[in-house]
């Protein structure tokens, strides 16, 4: 452990370009439930909440639980040390962008600049008759379903539901971090979830390092063998910021 956490802090000192992809195990511990894993969201929830269709056809029932999965929890959380790394890396210019999974706004309230949110984010709902936005703060979230303010539409969260494209500039955002990637951090997600899964292996592709943070080996562990540091993302990043600062 002690030889290999001396390379990943020799690679991270002579990276050009770092780039973060983070997914939901690195809001865990800002009280954020994952989807997957001991306690995770769908223990107690079924997945089908978040599939488009259901949603469309049965959205008095899928709104009370997308409002407990998320919007009741997320309102709350504030960011953990690991996104205080991330936005402190990339105000030291070492870390040109975060690619994430999440739809917290934790990385932002951290104070992290170039976020970029592959799914979507919590903070906006959409009509799905008008398309219009409204910010959640000028919605209201005691409706069953939630009711667009302009048309009396049915209002969605603005984040990306099971069957829906990715936002195209964000796909085109997080490819093109990807590529230009020297390092690439993989922090907190099992790599799942298509097509985000696919970026850590474009980065490998590409002649990328892969540094892994996961308390237990995820999908990429066996396949793209990167330097895997086992445990919470607090604490590794912590310590790797500790070294990175000589101390
Ligand atoms: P996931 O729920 O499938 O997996 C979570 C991963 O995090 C697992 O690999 C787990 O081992 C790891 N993990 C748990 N606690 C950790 C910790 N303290 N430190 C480091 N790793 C930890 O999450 P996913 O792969 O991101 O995919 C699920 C999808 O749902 C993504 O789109 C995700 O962003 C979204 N989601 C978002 C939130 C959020 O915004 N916070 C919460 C739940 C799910």
């Amino acid at each position: 452990m002690q030889n290999k956490l001396k390379e990943v802090i020799n690679i991270l000192q002579q990276a050009n370009y770092i780039v973060a992809f983070t997914g939901a195990g690195i809001s865990a511990e800002s009280g954020i439930p994952t989807f997957r894993g001991k306690g995770g969201i769908w223990d107690k929830y079924d997945p089908i909440i978040l599939e488009i269709d259901y949603f469309k056809n049965n959205p008095d029932k899928a709104w009370p639980h997308i409002k407990d999965m998320f919007y009741n929890v997320i309102d709350k959380a504030q960011p953990n040390p690991a996104h205080f790394v991330l936005s402190d890396w990339e105000k030291q210019g070492k870390l040109k962008a975060v690619i994430t999974q999440n739809i917290d706004n934790l990385h932002q309230k951290a104070g992290s600049q170039n976020v970029i949110e592959f799914h979507g984010n919590t903070r906006n709902l959409i009509c799905m008759q008008c398309q219009k936005i409204t910010p959640v703060a000028q919605a209201d979230m005691t409706q069953n379903p939630v009711i667009c303010p302009h048309c009396g539409g049915l209002l969605k969260p603005d984040f990306v539901f099971f069957g829906e494209p990715i936002p195209p500039k964000a796909y085109q955002d997080a490819f093109a971090h990807t590529l230009q990637s020297d390092v690439y951090l993989v922090i907190g997600t099992t790599g799942i979830i298509m097509p985000a899964s696919l970026l850590p292996y474009e980065a490998r592709k590409n002649g990328a390092h892969i540094i892994e943070i996961n308390v237990s080996p995820s999908n990429y562990t066996h396949s793209i063998n990167p330097y895997f540091l086992q445990g919470k993302a607090s604490k590794v990043l912590s310590e790797l910021n500790q070294k990175l600062n000589g101390h």
